[in-house]
């Protein structure tokens, strides 16, 4: 087997961003030696060697993996799949969790406040040093994709869930289904009891929210799997941050003791990396990352929750304003995070 690296050098004579990252986390994991050959595609060059060896695959991004292997040829244009294909039991050199024991207030304290300027993936990877699948990203089917791609370049060991209400768009679970294959990555599907959600939707419908509000619904279809999903986990990562709402998220912490939870170890830490970030910010990781995206953003969705209950944002409106559109701005959460609600 021979494996080339196809490299971008920009016409500064500057390094690519995406191509030193690559590099780094092949060598964080001690997959460096591995690569047989570097070839440099120098941008305005398409004489350099990078450059014909892209366009004869017909791949215009780099980096790029070549494995050869009994004369097939396989091409790789993201570093996670390259790892996640060739060397799946790969773990990051020197990162395996530590047997973490319970934090003290005191501790927390500190460690919101050491954490607070620090970037998100700085964040993600203490939590995921600390307790590794015992820590589980919670994904939306939204913008927190990017919590995943993050996880996924420490190389660390993590877990993720998805509150699969039943409702979702079928974008939703497509996309959700895509990040799947493209980390290859486990995710499990919470669904709600089937009893209690039968009882339900027989006594009041389908849609009642729009009726009585969303709070029942989302306590079967979003509530109880959750507490479900959380009851083994030692912490779990979320993606709210406080510009999605100043109404109910304007004072989360990046790390914090989840006091509205309950797990079996008796303490359950929450981690919130994107808190101090905007939108913008989002936007940029996943686009700068070529990170996969909801295809419903395309079509003005903003902030994405279950189908019935989301709609496309209009122009200057705030994102959280096309979530249960029809109730007021102070209740428009749906309970999974509900400190926050209380500190509203
Ligand atoms: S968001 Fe809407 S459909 Fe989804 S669980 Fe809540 S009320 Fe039900």
């Amino acid at each position: 087997m021979t494996i080339t690296m196809v490299k971008k050098q920009l016409a500064s004579g500057e390094p690519c961003k995406k191509c030193v990252q690559a590099e780094e986390m092949l060598k964080q994991r001690g997959l460096w030696d591995k690569v047989d050959n570097v070839v440099f595609a120098v941008e305005g060059e398409p004489d350099s060697a990078g450059m014909k060896l892209s366009e004869r695959l017909d791949v215009s991004i780099a980096p790029l993996f070549i494995v050869e292997r009994d004369g097939a040829e396989t091409v790789f244009k993201s570093v996670i799949r390259f790892i996640k294909a060739e060397f799946p039991e790969s773990r990051a050199v020197g990162k395996r969790p530590i047997d973490a024991g319970k934090l003290s207030p005191e501790q927390l304290s500190d460690l919101a406040d050491e954490y607070q300027p620090k970037s998100p993936n700085k964040i993600i990877e203490w939590a995921l040093r600390r307790y590794g699948t015992d820590c589980a990203i919670a994904f939306s089917g939204a913008e927190d994709v990017v919590l995943i791609d993050m996880a996924a370049k420490s190389g660390l060991p993590f877990s993720v869930f998805c509150l699969d209400t039943g409702r979702l768009h079928p974008e939703t679970y497509r996309f959700i289904d895509r990040v799947r294959e493209h980390y290859g990555i486990d995710i499990r599907m919470m669904a709600p009891l089937t009893e209690p959600l039968q009882a339900f939707v027989r006594k009041k419908g389908l849609f009642s929210f729009y009726e009585d509000g969303h709070p029942e619904c989302c306590g079967v279809r979003k509530l109880e799997p959750l507490k479900r999903a959380l009851a083994p986990q030692r912490a779990w990562v979320t993606g709210q941050r406080k510009d999605q709402s100043p109404a109910t998220r304007g004072d989360i912490d990046v790390i914090g003791l989840d006091e509205s939870h309950h797990n079996q170890a008796g303490q359950l830490i929450k981690c919130n990396p994107l808190a101090n970030w905007t939108s913008q910010e989002v936007w940029e990781y996943i686009r700068d990352n070529d990170v996969p995206y909801n295809e419903l953003h395309d079509q003005g969705f903003i902030s994405i929750g279950c189908e019935p209950c989301t709609r496309a944002s209009r122009p200057g409106e705030h994102e959280r304003a096309a979530r249960w559109w029809w109730e007021l701005a102070t209740q428009r959460e749906c309970g999974l995070h509900s400190e926050a609600l209380q500190s509203s």
